[in-house]
């Protein structure tokens, strides 16, 4: 059973938005990419929220973009919570159980699916308190429970952790994957972070100017991405042409000598910046091409006092990709 979609079109007076994918019911897809990108803008096509202009959303064998907004059983989690200030945290995570089930749901499975809820995201004891009283995490997990709550067949997230320090995003970033394998929910998880879309997803679509440059697992578009955008925007690393053609290889990938090799490049130390556990070398070809390469702990001493230094760079074969 597969997400797909197929052809979404929406065309803003001075921006246009034409994306397709598909991924598996149940997995974790991430659209990342720069701001501005699109990314919500397909959120808001997907859950209903704007109409698009033509395309298709199917959900297994529904069609979502045939259903009216609200019949579409779909959770949204926002980036400023959205939280009712006026209302407690159970008020806040009944609400939308409320107007899913209309007043035929009783009041004490209500109460007895919010407390669940509430358990679920690690809140329990916070039934009474008003949203102005929570840290940010506490809020966002909130936010988290209520829109799980109704148990949608989607789940939508558009950068929930954007707001918050990074000790806190890195810890929400893995109790939102845990629960959302837990609960099996198909979630769709828009975020402009590299380290949140690779650590989170099952799938990663990547977006740019309201276009899907590619979409594939974690792994497969780090290693083996098909355009320089996608090679770019997933982690550090270099262009060099080779026969003509361009090819790109990540810093981890290249290794920094002291001595000549064969089919090593020769260049000057530019500089290097130390990263913890390791630094980042800068090397000036003698064409002016500036590339990197990692320089792990053990061998910092090695380089430390070589600014301006010819070095070499093996480049491992097999890791350079062809990039358009
Ligand atoms: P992202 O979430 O990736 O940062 P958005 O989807 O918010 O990108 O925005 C993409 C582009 O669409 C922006 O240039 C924005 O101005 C435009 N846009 C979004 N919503 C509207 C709208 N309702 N009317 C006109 N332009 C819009
Ligand atoms: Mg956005």
């Amino acid at each position: 059973m597969k997400l797909i979609v197929e052809r979404l079109v929406k065309q803003f007076d001075d921006f246009s938005f034409e994306a397709s994918f598909q991924a598996d019911i149940g997995s974790f897809i991430t659209l990342l990419g720069p701001s501005g990108g699109g990314k919500t803008t397909a959120l808001q096509l997907i859950s209903g929220l704007i109409p698009p202009d033509s395309g298709h959303i199917h959900f297994g064998d529904i069609e979502l973009s045939r259903l009216e907004p609200w019949k579409r059983d779909i959770g949204f989690v926002f980036q400023d919570y959205a939280l009712f200030p006026h209302m407690s945290v159970e008020e806040n995570v009944a609400y939308g159980l409320q107007q899913r089930q209309g007043a035929r749901q009783k009041k004490e499975e209500i109460t007895d699916r919010v407390s669940q809820m509430l358990t679920l995201v690690g809140l329990e004891g916070f039934e009474k308190r008003k949203p102005e009283t929570l840290s940010g995490g506490e809020r966002q997990r909130v936010a988290l429970a209520r829109a799980i709550a109704p148990d949608p067949r989607l789940l939508l997230f558009d950068e929930p952790l954007s707001a918050l320090d990074a000790p806190l995003r890195s810890r929400l970033r893995e109790e939102i994957r845990e629960l959302q394998k837990k609960l099996g929910i198909t979630t769709i998880y828009v975020t402009h972070d590299r380290d949140e879309a690779l650590s989170m997803s099952d799938l990663i679509v990547i977006m740019n100017e309201g276009r899907v440059i590619e979409q594939g697992a974690p792994r497969t578009l780090y290693r083996k991405p098909a355009t320089l955008f996608t090679a770019r925007f997933l982690g550090e690393g270099s262009t060099i042409t080779r026969e003509g053609k361009k090819s790109f290889f990540r810093p981890e990938n290249a290794t920094l000598l002291l001595e000549p090799e064969d089919s090593a490049l020769r260049g000057k130390m530019k500089s290097l910046r130390y990263l913890g556990g390791r630094a980042l070398a800068t090397i000036i070809l003698a064409d002016k091409t500036e590339i990197s390469a990692m320089v792990p702990e053990q061998r910092i001493d090695d380089f430390e006092e070589h600014k301006g230094k010819p070095v070499w760079v093996r480049i491992d074969k097999e890791t350079l990709i062809r990039v358009s």
